[in-house]
């Protein structure tokens, strides 16, 4: 019998998750049997993956630089890949704009629900957190993110999954250095990263043979966990609205792939499909890289010259689907307060959005965060911030996952065209299986 691919295996394992889950909001008890006996899966799953995500980005951005041979290449590289990232991420706000001022989903919102979604949400833990971190983030200077971005210690940099910049930033010291060393000298230091890098994506082979049932895991939660169905269809034109924007731009990609890769843009999603089911299951695109990587590598056939410098800066800073969804929230937020926006304001939140996308972190929630700081660009007044916010809390964990599979897609589809400019996108990619070399060790 054939094998069935993984991206069915995927989807079977998410749409059992929500049946189960469903089934278990009936049940007395059922959320606590889920909580305490089936997210452990899920949260083990997602703990694996970022487990090996910092080896993975040494490892394979070593190998990267150090196959370049030549450093202006880097240099070619990176300018593209900095300057595509920004041209996707404002026209995914501007499509974002345009769809809110045109279905204008706030104008609906009875103030009825208003009340309610005040009542319910402005003063819950949730809203509040998300205000005390945007304060956090803002009270810095304006080259702070430059000064961040170089650690002070490489070791504790590589301690902490949130610093992946910094260290992205060592990496690229060190494998320019190996570089300047000369081919000879470097070559102990590259056979050592080359190897890592083949074991982290055999890691990754492992942890993916989970992944049916850490979905199923992780989505019987989220469904356990969700909140009032009365408050969600209440936001279904935002939601609504939110999506086909997100919609638009997978259409935006799949242009850009055929335009410039001349490769199949269906035939490119599907590649991508156990990626971006992933980065819906878990809402994070930092989690779900590793997967990202070795999908777009060894399926996409994008060579990790570009892939182990692209993937890892997009999923920090390139969040397409994140600048889209706040777009269009603050402009519902202000529609549905009665908050009138100008056209310069329209202009403000494309470069904050710009902006507060690539300050978000690459975690479950983190666009709501920056989302406070968009609101403020435009002069929200702060005394109505957490009645916003609280208008948006109950769906943004559903539109959460959908945001962060366009951050992945838009992620995928940069390193492509990157990799197709450069000559480095192979025709007949070969995907290697987690039991290529079991016999010789069975
Ligand atoms: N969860 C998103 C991501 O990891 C970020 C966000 O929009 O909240 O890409």
């Amino acid at each position: 019998m054939k094998k069935l691919a993984l991206h069915w295996k995927i989807l079977i394992g998410m749409v059992i998750g929500i049946l189960f889950g469903l089934l278990m909001t009936r049940i007395d008890g059922g959320s606590t049997f889920v909580a305490n006996w089936i997210n452990p899966f899920g949260s083990i799953f997602v703990k694996l993956l970022k487990l090996i995500a910092v080896p993975l980005i040494i490892a394979s951005l070593v190998k990267g630089i150090s196959d370049l041979k030549d450093i202006s290449k880097f240099k070619n590289i990176g300018l593209k890949t900095i300057g595509i990232y920004i041209f996707t991420t404002v026209i995914a706000i501007t499509i974002g704009l345009l769809l809110v001022n045109v279905v204008k989903p706030g104008d609906g919102i009875s103030e009825e629900t208003i009340t309610k979604l005040t009542e319910t949400y402005a003063n819950s833990g949730g809203v509040q957190a998300k205000i005390a971190e945007a304060s956090k983030q803002k009270s810095s200077g304006p080259l702070q993110f430059l000064v961040d971005m170089v650690p002070d210690n490489a070791m504790k940099a590589m301690s902490n999954n949130k610093s992946m910049l910094q260290v992205i930033f060592f990496t690229i010291f060190l494998g320019i250095s190996m570089l300047l060393i000369g081919e000879k000298r470097s070559k102990p230091l590259k056979d050592f990263f080359d190897s890592l890098n083949e074991v982290v994506l055999k890691m990754v082979d492992l942890i993916m043979l989970f992944a049916p049932i850490a979905v199923f895991a992780l989505l019987s939660n989220v469904v356990v966990s969700s909140n009032d169905p009365d408050l969600l269809i209440a936001l279904l034109k935002y939601a609504g609205t939110v999506v086909g924007g997100l919609f638009l731009l997978v259409v935006f990609y799949m242009v850009l792939v055929k335009v410039f890769t001349k490769k199949n843009p269906f035939w490119f999603l599907k590649q991508l499909s156990p990626a971006q089911l992933l980065a819906f299951s878990t809402s994070s695109s930092a989690a779900t890289l590793p997967v990202t990587m070795e999908r777009v590598e060894e399926h996409i056939g994008v060579d990790k010259e570009v892939s182990s410098f692209v993937l890892p800066v997009g999923a920090t800073i390139n969040m397409d689907g994140t600048s889209l969804y706040q777009a269009v929230a603050a402009v519902f937020i202000a529609q549905a307060l009665g908050f009138d926006l100008t056209f310069v304001d329209q202009l403000t939140i494309i470069i904050t959005a710009l902006l507060a996308s690539i300050g978000s972190a690459a975690v479950p929630g983190a666009g709501m965060v920056m989302l406070v700081i968009v609101l403020e660009s435009v002069n929200f007044p702060a005394d109505k911030l957490a009645i916003g916010l609280a208008l948006i809390f109950a769906v943004d964990r559903p539109l959460d996952m959908c945001r962060t599979v366009i951050n992945v897609t838009g992620d995928a589809t940069v390193a492509s065209l990157v990799a197709k400019s450069v000559g480095k996108l192979h025709d007949n990619p070969t995907p290697k299986n987690w039991d290529d070399h079991y016999d010789e060790v069975k």
